[in-house]
C-alpha cells in the first residue's frame, strides 16, 4: 500500500538531508513540453532527438538551423514556474532541503526563488550561447537576435566556431565539478525525491542509487513508471502541481 500524504510529509518534516531530482515533468504544466512522455517532443516526432545530439548538431547545418528556429520560437522565454516550481520552494521554508538537482534547462527553480546555491542544473541552461571551439560564452539573447536578424546559424563572433545553447547535449560531458556535487550530496541524503523524470537519462538518472546506497528514503512523483518505482518507498502517479504542494503543505 502507498503512503499518504501525510507519511510522505512526515518524512521530508523528520529530514536532516533532503535532495531533490527534477525532470522535464515537473515543467510540463508551465507550458513546456518533456521529451518522452505521452504529449513529449520526441514522442511526436522522433527525428526531434537528432537537435538535442552533438554529433549530429556538429555534422549537420540543417539540424543547427532547425535548432535555432526551435530556440527563437521556443516556450523557454515566455514560461513561468507552476505550483510545482513553487511547492519546492515552500519545502525549502519548511525542512532541510540540501540540494536541489535539476536535469531542466529552463531555470524555472531559479524564477520560483529556491535558493540558487541549492540548485545544481546538471544538463546546463538555456539562458546562455557558448562556442564549441572556443571558450566564447554571451547571453542567449545576443544569438536570438542574429537569428531574427536573418542569419540561420549564426557563428562565433570570435573564432568563427559553431555556436549551441549553454545546455549539456547527449554526447557531451557534463560538468564535471556539477556532477561530483550532485553525486555527493546524494550520497549524504536522507531523503531523496524525484519528481518529473523518466530516470532514463545518464548519469543524473544514477543518482537515486547513491541516497538509496545511504539508506535513503525514496520518493518518485512522476506520471509514468520509472525503473526505480520497486526500490522506492513512496511512488506517485499524479500530476506534480498537485501532488508537491499537496505533500509540502501536509507537513
Ligand atoms: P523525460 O521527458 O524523460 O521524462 C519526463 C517525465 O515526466 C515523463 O515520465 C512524464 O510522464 C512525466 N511528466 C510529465 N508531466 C508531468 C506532470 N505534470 N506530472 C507528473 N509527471 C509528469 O524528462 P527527463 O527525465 O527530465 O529527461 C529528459 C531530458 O530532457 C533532460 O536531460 C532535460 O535536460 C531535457 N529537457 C528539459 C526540459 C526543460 O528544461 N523544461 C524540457 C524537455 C527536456
Amino acid at each position: 500500500m502507498q503512503p499518504s500524504p501525510e507519511e510522505i510529509a512526515s518524512w521530508l518534516r523528520a529530514a536532516q538531508r533532503i535532495v531533490v531530482l527534477t525532470g522535464a515533468g515537473i515543467s510540463t504544466e508551465s507550458g513546456i513540453p518533456d521529451f518522452r512522455g505521452p504529449e513529449g517532443v520526441w514522442t511526436k516526432n522522433p527525428a526531434a532527438e537528432k537537435t538535442a545530439t552533438l554529433q549530429y548538431y556538429v555534422q549537420d547545418p540543417e539540424v543547427r538551423r532547425q535548432s535555432w528556429r526551435n530556440r527563437v520560437n521556443g516556450p523557454y522565454w515566455s514560461a513561468e514556474p507552476n505550483d510545482g516550481h513553487r511547492a519546492l520552494v515552500d519545502l525549502e521554508h519548511r525542512a532541510a532541503l540540501d540540494t536541489l538537482v535539476t536535469q531542466n534547462i529552463d531555470g524555472l527553480h531559479h524564477a520560483a526563488g529556491t535558493t540558487p546555491e541549492k540548485i545544481i542544473e546538471i544538463h546546463g541552461n538555456v539562458r546562455e550561447v557558448k562556442c564549441l571551439s572556443c571558450a566564447w560564452r554571451a547571453p542567449m539573447d545576443v544569438a536570438l537576435a542574429r537569428v531574427r536578424a536573418g542569419e540561420e546559424d549564426p557563428d562565433c563572433p570570435e573564432c568563427g566556431g559553431i555556436l549551441k545553447s549553454a545546455t549539456i547535449s547527449f554526447g557531451e560531458n557534463l560538468v564535471a565539478a556539477d556532477l561530483a556535487r550532485a553525486q555527493a550530496a546524494a550520497a549524504r541524503a536522507d531523503v531523496f525525491l524525484a519528481a518529473g523524470t523518466s530516470l532514463s537519462v545518464y548519469p543524473a538518472a544514477r543518482l537515486p542509487e547513491y541516497a538509496l546506497a545511504n539508506r535513503a528514503r525514496l520518493i518518485v512523483v512522476n506520471a509514468e513508471p520509472t525503473p526505480f518505482d520497486d526500490a522506492a518507498d513512496a511512488v506517485v502517479r499524479d500530476r506534480i502541481g498537485q501532488v508537491l504542494p499537496a505533500i509540502v503543505a501536509a507537513g
